[in-house]
């Protein structure tokens, strides 16, 4: 089995350079060395790409379920075999420890198997009506071509997690992966379909700068959804722009988190710090899911917190490609600078409990203890191996913290009594909540998504089908019927 080789764009199942005059560099965050040169799309590049995806979508619509299912199974085994490729390139690309790349590589065949099934599960219905002689039936057909924009943080999960469905449900999908992350965002979904069987057209990626063709991505007449994953302040943007083009669009918007893990006092401690620890530090605290906040009530605080500090401490980090590392590279300078000046920011004026000096791009784990709710730091997505530990003074009061957030995206809550964690979490105003367990879980048959600033929509299950769909209301009136005389 010969590795993957790519060019910078593909489209209508051919692989080729972008068209912009401007190139990018793919760099490998943890050793600098340049990965791949990409030669950028322009917004010509866009519109071809939308128009073979338009093209494409109308013959797929009219495929039997089998036809369409048999490519996901396929793809499945393909990611089977090239699993090592794979995890190589989540590792060298997006800076992915070898435990993360792991899982976001099992995520994505997860997601195939699953996306196998969307076929079968895509149904409409017959309504009950009051006029005589007349049927009610609601049709369920794909919306069309469907645009995905995604972040470099698990770009192979959180691009296929609408690509896959929205293939499944008889849609065409075009990808605009982040700039930073073009193979593993994107070429490498293209390459894996292709080599499943995909028919050109239906999946395209277009690389490139946000600035040259962010707007035209958006805003084009051809998709009629667009599916973005990223921060709360780009996704506004993006929402403001589907819904004011000229032809407006679905939008599902999967923003940042500030995602409360909240021990209470009769929590098994253990189990708590485990889930803090791999919560925060899993990927060097660089998901939408990751813990920001641990919320602990004051009769077991400084037991939790001492058990949480050696812990931590234990925590190895460096070199993303050993088997035992949690915690490697910052993704890149900029998310370096960031994480350096809120460590920077926090040490002047919280008690730091564990922390170190970075060595190259890696930043060692951080503990703050202490820390008030309502400070800044608290209140602010930490994309990055930074935890902030906060007492309540009792579960009300954990409750009124947890929420007091503007985010709402993940949640969780420790406690040895279930009804207790229920009411706990039924009060936690977030899309998920896991009781005894940590705030980053993501399986492709539940609904994943958020509340308040951590965006709408839901991933998952008959929740992506939902939103990659459309209904289509027919009535059917039939000649009445002739009385029969006896
Ligand atoms: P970002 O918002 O900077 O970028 C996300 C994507 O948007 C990238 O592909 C980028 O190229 C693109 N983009 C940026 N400006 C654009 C424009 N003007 N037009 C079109 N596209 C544009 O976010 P990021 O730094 O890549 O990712 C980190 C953020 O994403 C964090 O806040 C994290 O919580 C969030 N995130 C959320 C989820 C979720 O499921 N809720 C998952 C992962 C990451």
């Amino acid at each position: 089995m010969s590795c993957y080789e790519f060019r910078s764009q593909f489209i209508d199942g051919h692989w080729k350079d972008g068209s912009d005059s401007q190139a990018s560099s793919d760099v490998d965050p943890f050793s600098g060395a340049l990965l791949f040169e990409v030669r950028c799309a322009s917004v010509e590049d866009v519109d071809a790409a939308y128009s073979a995806a338009a093209t494409a979508q109308r013959s797929w619509a009219a495929t039997s379920p089998a036809a369409r299912s048999i490519i996901f199974r396929r793809a499945a085994e393909i990611v089977e075999r090239r699993r090592t490729e794979i995890v190589d390139w989540l590792i060298r690309e997006s800076g992915s420890t070898r435990i993360k790349a792991e899982i976001e590589c099992r995520a994505v065949q997860e997601g195939m198997l699953e996306a196998a099934s969307i076929p079968y599960r895509t149904t409409g219905l017959i309504l009950p009506i009051d006029t005589p002689d007349t049927e009610s039936r609601v049709y369920r057909k794909p919306i069309g071509v469907v645009a995905v924009i995604s972040p470099w943080n698990f770009p192979l999960h959180l691009s296929h997690r609408t690509v896959g469905p929205a293939l499944a449900t008889g849609n065409a999908v075009v990808i605009k992966p982040a700039e930073e992350t073009p193979i593993t965002g994107g070429l490498l979904l293209a390459r894996l379909y292709e080599e499943a069987g995909l028919p050109a057209g239906l999946l395209n990626v277009v690389t490139g700068s946000s600035r040259t063709i962010g707007d035209a991505f958006c805003t084009h007449d051809i998709p009629r959804f667009i599916s973005f994953t990223g921060s709360t302040e780009v996704g506004r943007r993006i929402g403001r722009l589907a819904i004011e083009a000229r032809v407006i669009k679905r939008v599902a918007l999967e923003l940042g988190g500030n995602n409360p893990l909240v021990v209470l006092d009769d929590a098994d401690l253990d189990r708590a710090v485990e889930a803090a620890t791999l919560g925060r530090f899993l990927h060097q605290g660089q998901i939408c899911m990751s813990t920001n906040r641990v919320i602990v009530e004051a009769g077991i605080y400084d037991a939790f917190l001492a058990r949480l500090v050696s812990a931590v401490e234990q925590v190895q980090h460096g070199d993303p490609a050993s088997s035992g590392t949690l915690v490697g590279p910052a993704f890149n300078a900029k998310q370096f600078a960031q994480n350096m000046k809120h460590i920077e920011d926090a040490r002047s004026r919280l008690r730091q409990v564990v922390g170190g000096d970075p060595v190259g791009t890696v930043i060692p784990p951080h503990i703050f203890a202490d820390v008030e709710n309502a400070d800044p730091l608290a209140q602010t997505e930490m994309f990055g191996p930074i935890l902030f530990v906060i007492k309540a003074r009792d579960e009300d009061h954990a409750l009124e913290l947890a929420n007091a957030t503007e985010a709402g995206l993940s949640s969780a809550v420790f406690t040895q009594d279930e009804a207790r964690g229920l009411r706990f979490a039924l009060g936690i105003e977030a899309g998920m909540t896991h009781i005894n367990d940590m705030t980053v879980a993501d399986m492709p048959f539940n609904p994943f998504g958020g509340e308040k600033n951590s965006g709408m929509g839901r991933f998952g299950g008959d929740w992506i089908i939902e939103e990659l769909t459309t209904t289509h209301w027919v009535t059917v009136r039939r000649p009445a019927r002739v009385p029969v005389i006896s």
